[in-house]
């Protein structure tokens, strides 16, 4: 079986990519510091998978710990790199903090993998790198425009280092850059799912728990954007379609099919759907009413962005198959489910 080292497969998306690489015949190997997610993951992890995953519960910034992960485990064929800070809020606030971690793992993580013959990498980008783009949809050649946000910054920096790195003569790095859009839902099992930290930060969480009673309601973060209904726009894809385009990109790295030693995709559906949208659908999806009401703009939130989704779909075969209904259901499954395992 094919090892592939996962950091931040605790996560949320993490964890649900760890479920599909096993699923197609890989052994996932986490590394994870769980400064973001719970150890309660492994055992959703167990209840869907029949059997343990490995993980190391380390900060993938420390290089010394991190050899001693490729040292036992011996034979990684691949990284994807997920380990990161993603709350655009906070990186406002603490911005060294994101810096630090999100563009510090992926250089410790670019000095180590060569130490071991590791070449294959995935990496997390974001939509964020687009900025407020000036044409809809956005497509891979986009340019990319000043971030909103220290965390944006970083995400763009990351997408730079590997560019630089790969320039060099004597590289061998290959990577695939995937920039998300915005993931939502949950695994069918509901076993495993978001588990936002404190207040979360993103809708369909924050919808949930407002259904769930844990929030009084939701405030729509401005009805005077210009899109069709006012409110922002966004490109939701169901979290287990975008875990499989992790497994299509790294077969691709590892059948060495990559035309490019970076190649950059977009992740999303192809389809924009306002925040209302969203409530309606959630509505619909759950048979609940959600307490909802009209809030001024939030700083920083682009109008409206979607995927131009063509190059994956030409390139990797990639399309998506969940609709935002089914994964609003799932979303809603999970949150109901986490009452039942106390989180
Ligand atoms: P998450 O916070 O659920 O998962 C990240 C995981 O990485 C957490 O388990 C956290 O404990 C771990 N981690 C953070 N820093 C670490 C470090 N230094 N060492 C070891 N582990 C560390 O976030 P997610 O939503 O699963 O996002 C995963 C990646 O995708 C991130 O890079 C994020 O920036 C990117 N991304 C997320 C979204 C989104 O909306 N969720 C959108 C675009 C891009």
């Amino acid at each position: 079986m094919k090892k592939i080292l996962v950091t931040g497969g605790a996560g949320y998306i993490g964890s649900h990519t760890v479920v599909e690489l096993a699923q197609a015949g890989y052994e996932p190997v986490i590394v994870d510091n769980f400064s973001n997610s719970r150890k309660s993951v492994l055992d959703g992890l167990r209840a869907i998978l029949g059997h343990d995953v490995t993980c190391y519960p380390i900060d993938c910034g420390d290089a010394d710990a991190l050899r001693q992960v490729f040292k036992t485990e011996g034979n990684v064929q691949g990284v994807i790199h997920f380990a990161a800070f993603k709350a655009v809020g906070e990186s406002v606030a603490k911005p060294l903090m994101y810096f630090q971690n999100n563009v510090g793992s992926l250089l410790t993580l670019l000095k180590v993998m060569p130490e071991f013959g590791v070449e294959s990498l995935v990496f997390s980008s974001s939509c964020t790198v687009y900025g407020i783009p000036d044409a809809l949809p956005v497509t891979e050649a986009t340019p990319t425009k000043p971030a909103s946000s220290p965390y944006g910054r970083t995400k763009q920096m990351c997408e730079d280092i590997v560019h630089d790195v790969s320039a060099a003569p004597d590289n061998k790095l290959h990577t695939i850059l995937l920039r998300y859009f915005n993931p939502i839902g949950a695994h069918e099992s509901a076993q495993i799912g978001e588990l936002p930290l404190g207040v979360p930060n993103n809708l369909v969480p924050f919808i949930t728990q407002t259904a769930a009673g844990i929030r009084e309601k939701l405030t729509i973060n401005g009805s005077d954007y210009d899109t069709p209904d006012g409110t922002n726009v966004r490109d939701y894809i169901h979290v287990v379609d975008l875990a499989k385009a992790h497994i299509t990109a790294v077969q691709r790295l590892l059948d060495r099919k990559a035309s490019d030693v970076v190649e950059t995709f977009n992740v999303g559906t192809g389809h924009g759907n306002s925040v209302l949208e969203v409530v309606k659908t959630f509505e619909q999806a759950s048979g609940q009413k959600l307490n909802y009401v009209m809030g001024p703009r939030r700083p920083g939130d682009v109008p409206a962005i979607y995927a131009d989704a063509t190059k994956a779909a030409d390139v990797l075969g990639f399309t998506t198959t969940t609709s935002l209904l089914d994964s609003l259901a799932s979303a809603w499954k999970w949150q109901q489910a986490l009452k039942n395992v106390g989180n």
